[in-house]
């Protein structure tokens, strides 16, 4: 896992949510190119959160081989949908799901430093404490950490995945008009999504972003 700072020229600012395709060009010409969520507010300097997948053509690189002053390809921001600002209103309900949280910080630093009176609560879905991202910033927000491989003693956090009862309890009650957010691999997606319709969250409420391993949505 690396968090990166990216100084990009021309740069018009962002949304939060929003995130930004990095292209990698080899030097026999071969390109690949992965999105990556903008993990910093807005008017604060792009940033983006890269989990290294063992074997990855891009992730690998990000993580381990940039340094400090590399120069890639950045084309962005990217994304109209997932987004959120304050005078979307809420209260906010984001789901995250292993080292999708990106987005969600972004949404939270924005409430944050625009003084947003919305309310927001966070879900983080990690396999172990070692795994939870971003924990010490987090720790000033409404969090429910939930650990599905392993907990460590003396756990009073959730330790299984989510379900609709998990959901019941932790998720802004229908009636109060909440906006959901739910970002992670698609499993995760579908169940937090299925689960907050049985609750009661009307669909069109629920907005949701899939990480695919290939870049894909
Ligand atoms: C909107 C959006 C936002 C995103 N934001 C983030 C973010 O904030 N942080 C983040 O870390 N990721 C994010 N992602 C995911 C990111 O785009 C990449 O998919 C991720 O970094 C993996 O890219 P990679 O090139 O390292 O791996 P890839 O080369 O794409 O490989 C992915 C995995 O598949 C395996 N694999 C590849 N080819 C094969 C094959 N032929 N057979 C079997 N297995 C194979 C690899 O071993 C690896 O584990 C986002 C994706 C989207 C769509």
């Amino acid at each position: 896992m690396r968090t990166l700072e990216l100084e990009i020229p021309d740069w018009p600012g962002h949304v939060a949510g929003q995130h930004v395709d990095v292209r990698l060009t080899a030097e026999d010409g071969y390109r690949a190119e992965r999105a990556y969520s903008l993990a910093s507010a807005p008017g604060e300097p792009a940033v983006i959160t890269v989990e290294r997948l063992e074997n990855g053509e891009v992730s690998p690189y990000l993580t381990q081989n940039v340094r400090p002053g590399d120069a890639f390809e950045i084309r962005g921001p990217i994304g109209g949908y997932f987004v959120w600002r304050p005078d979307d209103g809420g209260p906010l309900f984001l789901a995250a799901g292993g080292s999708r949280i990106a987005p969600m910080r972004a949404i939270l630093r924005h409430r944050r430093n625009s003084m947003s009176e919305v309310k927001a609560r966070l879900l983080y879905s990690s396999r172990t404490l070692e795994d939870v991202i971003y924990r010490e910033e987090l720790e000033g927000e409404e969090v429910f950490h939930t650990l599905t491989r392993a907990q460590p003693p003396g756990w009073t956090g959730y330790s299984r995945r989510v379900d609709v009862d998990l959901l019941r309890e932790v998720a802004w009650p229908p009636e109060h008009g909440p906006l959901a957010f739910v970002c992670g691999p698609t499993s995760f997606v579908e169940s937090v999504a299925a689960g907050l319709v049985e609750i009661g969250y009307p669909p069109g409420r629920i907005k949701t972003e899939r990480f695919g391993a290939t870049g894909g949505r």
